[in-house]
């Protein structure tokens, strides 16, 4: 491709609502540009990456044996209504309705349109399993869309879906598809780990995510620092045996604490840890208020929370909730001496407290001395915190570590979660109509974009590696103008691309230094610059990912371009 002929609108300066590289560097390197919140155009070049992208992907997933088909954005609302998603999928959803009033949602998953199209066509297990997959827009109405491609409001996935007649069936294909994903990120050259996931509003049993260790990660993941564990922090399991200390109760004493409300405030005014101090929260589980206690020193998760309430939907309860239940202000809430009906849980970690501080549901007091079984009543203990670098890994091997990591791929295993309420049913080997046992695998294709770009990338622009990047090579006349140079470069341009190589050519009438900063920003793997030594035979090359330059006689260029990309 020529540079004139194309659209590369390049930036000299970073778009100041950008805020993290993979987004300035796609703005800037003309690959995509914003139309609005969470909305993205992709360009000549971004189209090329994401085409190098889905390439890989459609490979992968048809050697697993998936199936491509394309099925619409715009989904009646009935199918939404089957499942219940039309009412707990929330404000994410995107709702429309057509001329005559009739509701419809676009696409932000395809579980139920995938499973309506089957449960007419599919009736006997002979004809499963069957594994279905496509490359196609998704819309969520993101709370937060940002950093770019990244969490987009229409964006790209590639979403799988299997059907099975066993569970050792869906186990099988789990495993292949598991293998598949990791062949994808594995040739894309990302640096990943699977985790254990939370499977969050899709719902179902087994699931990992696929994380791209990155800084700019929204999620965190804990890993074992010598085993292969590693999960999403909101699931990682606490598997600590905690002990009661051998120490005497004493007697509960309320205290004045006028200025202490921070944890770390109560603990240093009574002169003890935060390990000894009882946090309490109140969450709001689907309609039920529920007491968490946790340590001091712990993070309460909400989705444990979640799990241990058995509820679908867990949020914390807003201070005039609070107010209104207790009689108090969430700062001074403590365990003791609650209204009666309300239900207290507590993370298993507060057994270890003994002679504890605790709020006294009262402003401007605590009470110390506070011992669990004794002063107040817990209903459940069970694993409700975060786990914490440091601690032990839950299978027993090693130390945990946190890394921040960009979720890419996650896959599940949904079971009958939505067959049944769709009644999707096929005649098993007996001839009694079950349920379809299903799977889901899910890559977020345009953020695998972003992700490639936030790691392949310097102080000068992009440094793709040669399966994503927009084109093999270069090709840049340092002077239009001069015949030897324009004719070179033009040989030089037929011949590689008569080998297939994807070649770009700069015949701009720009000066070198922009043409330079151009194509380090693009960055293409190799860049062969057609200068002075042109006259000579000679050219000067590039490898953008090293920096490293050489002259080569031009004859020994076919050779020597093979030579790296073979690596
Ligand atoms: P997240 O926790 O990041 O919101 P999710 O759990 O909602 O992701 P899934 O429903 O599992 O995501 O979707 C499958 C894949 O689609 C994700 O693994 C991710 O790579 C991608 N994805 C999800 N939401 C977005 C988004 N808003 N923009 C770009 N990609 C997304
Ligand atoms: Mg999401």
């Amino acid at each position: 491709m020529k540079q004139s002929a194309t659209f590369i609108p390049t930036l000299r300066e970073t778009p100041a609502d950008a805020e993290v590289k993979s987004h300035q560097l796609l703005l800037r390197a003309g690959f995509i540009r914003q139309n609005t919140s969470g909305i993205y155009s992709f360009l000549p070049l971004g189209k090329r990456v994401l085409d190098k992208v889905e390439k890989i992907i459609r490979e992968e997933m048809e050697n697993a044996g998936s199936v491509e088909v394309f099925l619409p954005a715009m989904q009646q609302a009935e199918l939404w209504q089957e499942t219940g998603r039309w009412y707990s999928y929330g404000d994410e959803l995107m709702r429309l309705k057509d001329r005559n009033g009739r509701e419809f949602a676009l696409g932000a998953t395809h579980e139920e349109v995938i499973t309506d199209l089957l449960r007419d066509e599919i009736k006997s297990y002979k004809k499963l399993p069957l594994n279905l997959y496509q490359i196609q827009s998704k819309f969520r109405d993101e709370k937060r869309p940002r950093f770019g491609l990244l969490r987009g409001r229409e964006f790209l996935m590639k979403d799988a879906y299997s059907f099975h007649s066993t569970t050792e069936s869906l186990d099988e294909t789990y495993d292949v598809m598991m293998q598949a994903y990791k062949n994808i990120f594995t040739r894309l050259g990302l640096d990943f780990r699977m985790v254990i996931a939370d499977s969050g509003a899709i719902g179902g049993k087994d699931n990992h995510e696929f994380m791209v260790l990155s800084d700019i990660g929204e999620d965190t993941i804990a890993y074992s620092d010598t085993s292969s564990y590693a999960a999403n922090i909101e699931m990682a399991q606490v598997n600590i045996e905690y002990s009661v200390p051998d120490i005497t109760a004493e007697e509960m004493e309320k205290v004045e604490t006028p200025d202490q409300k921070k944890i770390a405030e109560v603990a240093e005014f009574f002169g003890t840890d935060a390990e000894n101090c009882i946090k309490t929260l109140v969450f709001k589980a689907d309609e039920e208020f529920v007491v968490v206690l946790s340590r001091g020193d712990h993070e309460v998760n909400d989705v444990k929370v979640k799990h241990a309430t058995d509820a679908k939907v867990v949020e914390m309860a807003t201070p005039e909730e609070v107010k209104e239940l207790i009689g108090c202000e969430i700062g001074s809430i403590g365990p003791v001496a609650l209204p009666e009906n309300i239900r207290v849980i507590a993370d298993n970690a507060v057994k270890t407290i003994v002679n504890g501080i605790a709020g006294a549901n009262e402003p401007g007091y605590h009470y110390k001395n506070v011992t669990p079984e004794q002063d107040f009543q817990v209903e459940k203990y069970a694993d409700l915190r975060f786990i914490k670098e440091g601690d032990p890994s839950p299978d027993g091997q090693g130390t945990i570590r946190f890394a921040e990591g960009i979720e890419v791929g996650h896959i599940f295993k949904l079971g009958t979660r939505y067959s049944e309420d769709m009644k999707a049913t096929i005649l098993n080997d007996q001839g009694r109509a079950v349920p379809y046992i299903m799977g889901c695998y899910g890559i977020g294709v345009s953020r695998v974009v972003a992700a490639v770009a936030e790691q392949f990338n310097d102080d000068d622009g992009f440094t793709w590696p040669a399966v994503a990047a927009p084109y093999d090579v270069h090709v840049v006349p340092v002077n239009m103008k001069d015949d030897v140079q324009r004719e070179t470069a033009a040989e030089i341009y037929t011949l590689l691309k008569s080998k297939r190589f994807e070649v770009l050519m700069d015949d701009r009438n720009e000066r070198a230094g922009v043409k330079f900063a151009d194509a380090d920003l693009i960055g293409l793997p190799v860049r062969i610059t057609v200068g002075k030594k042109a006259a000579d035979g000679i050219l000067e090359v590039k490898i953008r990912s090293t920096g490293e330059t050489f002259e080569w006689k031009q004859e020994e260029l076919l050779e020597q371009l093979e030579q790296v990309f073979q690596n």
